[in-house]
Formats: structure tokens, C-alpha cells, sequence
């Protein structure tokens, strides 16, 4: 893998690119796996420690059936385009994706109004499989569903991932075929030349013929930094809650209520792994970085989760989460070639960008190519990347066949997820530099005791393997150090005292 870290790598300016992507979110790792399937220099500059750590990482993980969005947006042509890819992307990279449908929930002849509605852009776009359901049917397949439902639209296309999982692979998949991954790399500034880009990323210079921004919610800011004053980017938080394994299970589907101008409301999501999650919020926010959760959220979250679905309780929550999504004037995708040559915008991806990824990606090369990038196909691309290992999925037979061979398969390192130490070595052999990386990749930490028995041994484990001081090892990069050095505890007690 050619991965540079820390400051110092780059001081002067590195040779010349055809493409540097900026942002490494589920839409900038999309791109560039689609990019490396060409005859290009690419790199992309992420500026935190590692891939999917935005809004990527902090979503409801649904594949959207391609049904729900406005007809005449980019959203609805391109959620419907993208949800077609998913599994064809799961097979060939390995992640987990599940088409589990899902269905929209009536309690009055308004929101019947909207289900025949939604049925009617559904087929318009040609969505196989839509269909209405009376209350019978819906007791019949989601009993736990209120039985103050009076019609549901069920749609058979939607399906969830494990979004994390999915970045993890995308960027894997396009490093194995010679994207250059520069992490830890913040954009602070960007000059054009005559015939190409000079960015300034961690103290360090780059140089790229073309630029693609895919930061999320800070498009904006990057797209300033070129001189252009669009778009505009707002943030809309959604708080998201996820419940205790005891109640996998009580729904199959993805149960949405109907929509509101601007948002989908709260859902409850089976999710990938097997748990349930209830959410998102949508809150206005001015602080492009809050993620935080609120007393108010839980409490709007878990009333209206209990509306569809009542044997929700807020008692079984084990986790909380929030994600900002990234709002652009007539609240649509922003993406194509700017006033700026060369420059191409890819923001405003609020949900369903992560649906609609793989999309974009083959859109924004079909952009680049529209603006002078030389597409010749390379002829030894590699698609495909192993499954990893998950030994919760496998049998007691398998488990012991493997761990015959290699001991580490033997070793628990999360007990409420059964993942093993050489899952973990696993993870980190594949780029995992965190503990929230190790976390996303392999489930450690992710169970009824959150972390509490195995962050000392995938804490021990990645200092072993990066060869780094404990102390040094974080949470998600940054200062989110976990524990201090002796000394540094000795100076604070000595203060005290
Ligand atoms: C609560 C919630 C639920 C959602 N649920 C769904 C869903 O179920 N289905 C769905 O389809 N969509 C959903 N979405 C939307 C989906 O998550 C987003 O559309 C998608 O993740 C956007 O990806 P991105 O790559 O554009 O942004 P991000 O994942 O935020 O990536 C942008 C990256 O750019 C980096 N960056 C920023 N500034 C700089 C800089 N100066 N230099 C270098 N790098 C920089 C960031 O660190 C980040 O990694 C949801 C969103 C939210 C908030």
C-alpha cells in the first residue's frame, strides 16, 4: 500500500498528478477506485487519519430503493442508478450488503395520499417489485409494526450496508490499483497555474493537472479557495440510536414513516450486522462539525421509533451516534465542472449519497473526461478484493480449521462480537491506524459492553504492529489519545500537589 502519513513526507512539491481528490468519504473513495481503472496519476488528499471518518461513518447505512426521491432531481436519477451497483460492488469488494426492502407506513388518508404518490415516481422510474400493502399484510410480514397502520408501500429494492465497511474496501481496492492515499492531509490551500493545481495539504505541496472536491460538509470552503463563491453548504445533523442485539429481529424490513419536506423522519433500521437502529433526526446546524447527541433527540427519536414500531425502548440502546449532512441550495447534489477549469464540484451529497456513490463516481469521470482527461482503460485493473475474515459468521469447524494454522484465530479479543486477534492484525495488515478503525473494520468494540474488554488488547496491538508507544495510539487520530505517558502523569500530579 502506498499510504504516506505524518507531516514531513511530502515538504516540496511531489510529482505531477492528473486527478487529486479532496476528501475521502464514501464519494471520494468511489471515485477513486472508479479513476484507477485508467491510464492516471491519481492521488487523494484526506485530512483525517483515515477514510469514512465523516459522514460516511455516521449514517443509517440504507441502500434507498430509488423510489423515494423528487422526480427531476439528480438525487432521484442518481439513487436509482446507484442502488443498482451495490451488490455487484459487494461481491466484487467483499463488504456486507443486505436487500432487505423496505416499507413506507400509512396512519391516515393523508399519508395514503403520499404512499400512492411515492408508488407512482416508483414506477414511473421503472423500480421492479412496488407494492401496496393492507393492514393484513403488513401483520402478516411485519407483525411488530403498529397495528394503527391503515396501508404500507412496500418496495423490495432497498437494502443495507455496512457504509464503513464499504469505504474500507473502495479505497483498498483503488491503493491496490495505485491510488496514491495521503491521509492526515487537510486542504488549506489551492493555486491555479496556467495548465494545473498547486495545493497546499498538511504543510505539504501537490501538484494536479485536475481537481475534484469531495469534502463533504466542507465543499464550500474548498471551493472558496479556488475563488468560486458556490455552493453553499449548510449542515442538517441527524442523531441516530442503536439497540441491543435482544431485539434483532422485531422488524426485517426498513420501516419509514411518510416523508416531510425535509427529511425522511425517523426509521427503524435492521441493521446489516443484525442490530436495530432508530433515527436519523434532521436539525439545522451552524457548526459543521456537531456530532453530538441530545436529551431532545433521543426522546423525538424514540417517540416517533415507537410510533411505527412499539416494542422500541429507549432502554435498549447501547450506542449513539450523529452525522451532519451536507445541505446545498434547492437542496440537491452539486455536481459538474465549475467556472474554474478543471475544478469539478461533487457537494451537497446529503442522503442518499451514499445510494447514489457509485453513480456519482462514473458521472464525475464521465465529467473529467468532458473536460480534457485522457480515459484510456488499463487492461490490469483488479476489481476484486478477498473477503475479509469475520469469524462471528463462521462455523465452530471452520473457526477451528483456521485457527489449526494460525493460532491468533483461537485468541478472542472482542467477546460480545466474537472477532479474534488476527482479525485485528488482519485489519491493521489492511491500513487500520485507530481504534475506531480497527472498530469499523472488525466489529471490536461494537457489542453490549462497548469496548470496556478489548480496547486494552487492540490498543496493545496496534503499537505491537505499527510499532508505535501506546501512548500514541488514538481513538480516531487527532489528540483523541486514549491514555497518558508516565511522565506526562507525573508532571499533572506533581501540579496537583
Ligand atoms: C444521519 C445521516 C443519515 C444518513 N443516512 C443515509 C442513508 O441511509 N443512505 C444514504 O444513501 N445516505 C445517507 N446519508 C447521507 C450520506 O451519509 C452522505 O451522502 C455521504 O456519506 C456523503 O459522503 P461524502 O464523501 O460526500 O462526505 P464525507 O463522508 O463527509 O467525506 C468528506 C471527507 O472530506 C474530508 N475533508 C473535509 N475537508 C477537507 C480538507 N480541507 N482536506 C482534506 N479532506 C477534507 C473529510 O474529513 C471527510 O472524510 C445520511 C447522512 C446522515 C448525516
Amino acid at each position: 500500500m502506498r499510504v504516506h502519513r505524518g507531516p514531513g513526507a511530502y515538504d516540496t512539491v511531489s510529482t505531477m498528478n492528473d486527478v487529486t481528490i479532496i476528501g475521502g468519504g464514501v464519494i471520494g473513495c468511489a471515485i477513486a477506485r472508479e479513476l484507477t481503472r485508467f491510464r492516471l496519476d491519481v492521488n487523494l488528499l484526506e485530512a483525517q487519519s483515515e477514510v469514512g471518518f465523516g459522514t460516511s461513518k455516521s449514517n443509517s447505512g440504507i441502500i434507498h430503493g430509488g423510489h423515494h426521491a423528487e422526480p427531476g432531481t439528480l438525487k432521484a436519477e442518481l439513487a436509482w442508478a446507484g442502488n443498482q451497483r451495490w451488490v455487484g460492488l459487494a461481491q466484487e469488494l467483499g463488504f456486507g450488503f443486505r436487500r432487505t426492502g423496505d416499507l413506507m407506513v400509512a396512519f391516515d388518508d393523508a399519508d395514503v395520499e403520499t404512499l400512492e404518490r411515492v408508488e407512482q415516481q416508483g414506477n414511473d422510474r421503472g423500480i421492479p417489485g412496488i407494492e401496496m400493502w393492507g393492514i393484513d399484510r403488513i401483520q402478516l410480514e411485519e407483525p411488530n409494526v403498529s397495528s394503527d397502520a391503515v396501508a404500507a408501500l412496500h418496495g423490495p429494492t432497498a437494502g443495507v450496508v455496512n457504509p464503513y465497511e464499504a469505504c474500507f474496501a473502495l479505497i483498498e481496492c483503488a491503493v491496490a490499483n495505485g491510488l496514491d492515499l495521503v491521509v492526515n492531509a487537510p486542504v488549506s490551500a489551492i493555486t491555479r497555474d496556467a495548465d494545473s493545481f498547486e495545493i497546499i495539504a498538511g504543510g505539504r505541496r501537490f501538484r494536479s493537472r485536475m481537481v475534484v472536491n469531495a469534502a463533504g460538509v466542507h465543499a464550500e470552503t474548498i471551493a472558496r479557495m479556488v475563488g468560486l463563491t458556490e455552493p453553499a453548504i449548510r449542515g442538517r445533523k441527524g442523531e441516530e440510536y442503536l439497540l441491543d442485539k435482544r431485539l434483532a429481529g422485531i422488524v426485517s424490513r426498513i420501516i419509514f414513516p411518510c416523508p416531510s419536506a425535509n427529511t425522511k423522519g425517523i426509521l427503524v433500521i435492521p441493521t446489516f450486522d443484525g442490530t436495530i437502529m432508530v433515527g436519523p433526526t434532521a436539525e439545522a446546524v451552524e457548526d459543521l462539525e456537531d456530532v453530538t447527541t441530545t436529551a431532545t433527540g433521543s426522546s423525538a427519536t424514540f417517540d416517533l421509533a415507537r410510533r411505527l414500531v412499539p416494542g422500541i425502548s429507549e432502554r435498549d440502546c447501547i450506542a449513539e451516534f450523529a452525522g451532519v449532512r451536507a445541505v446545498a441550495a434547492g437542496n440537491d447534489f452539486v455536481i459538474g465542472p465549475t467556472a474554474v477549469a478543471g475544478f469539478v464540484n461533487v457537494a451537497g451529497i446529503q442522503s442518499p449519497g451514499l445510494t447514489a456513490a457509485p453513480a456519482i463516481a462514473e458521472m464525475v469521470v464521465e465529467i473529467l473526461g468532458t473536460q480534457g482527461l485522457d480515459l484510456s482503460p488499463r487492461t490490469d485493473f483488479q476489481g476484486t478484493m478477498p473477503r475479509p475474515v469475520h469469524a462471528a459468521s463462521l462455523s465452530i469447524k471452520e473457526l477451528t480449521e483456521l485457527a489449526a494454522d494460525d493460532r491468533e484465530y483461537a485468541r478472542i479479543a472482542c467477546r460480545c462480537e466474537f472477532v479474534t486477534e488476527a482479525e485485528i492484525r488482519d485489519a491493521i495488515g489492511r491500513g487500520a491506524r485507530t481504534l475506531d478503525g480497527l472498530k469499523f473494520r472488525t466489529r471490536a468494540g461494537m457489542g453490549r459492553c462497548q469496548g470496556g474488554f478489548c480496547t486494552p488488547r487492540s490498543m496493545e496491538m496496534l503499537a505491537e504492529l505499527l510499532d508505535v508507544p501506546l501512548v500514541d495510539i488514538t481513538k480516531r487520530g487527532g489528540g483523541s489519545w486514549i491514555v497518558r505517558g508516565r511522565d506526562e502523569h507525573d508532571q499533572l500530579r506533581e501540579t496537583a500537589t
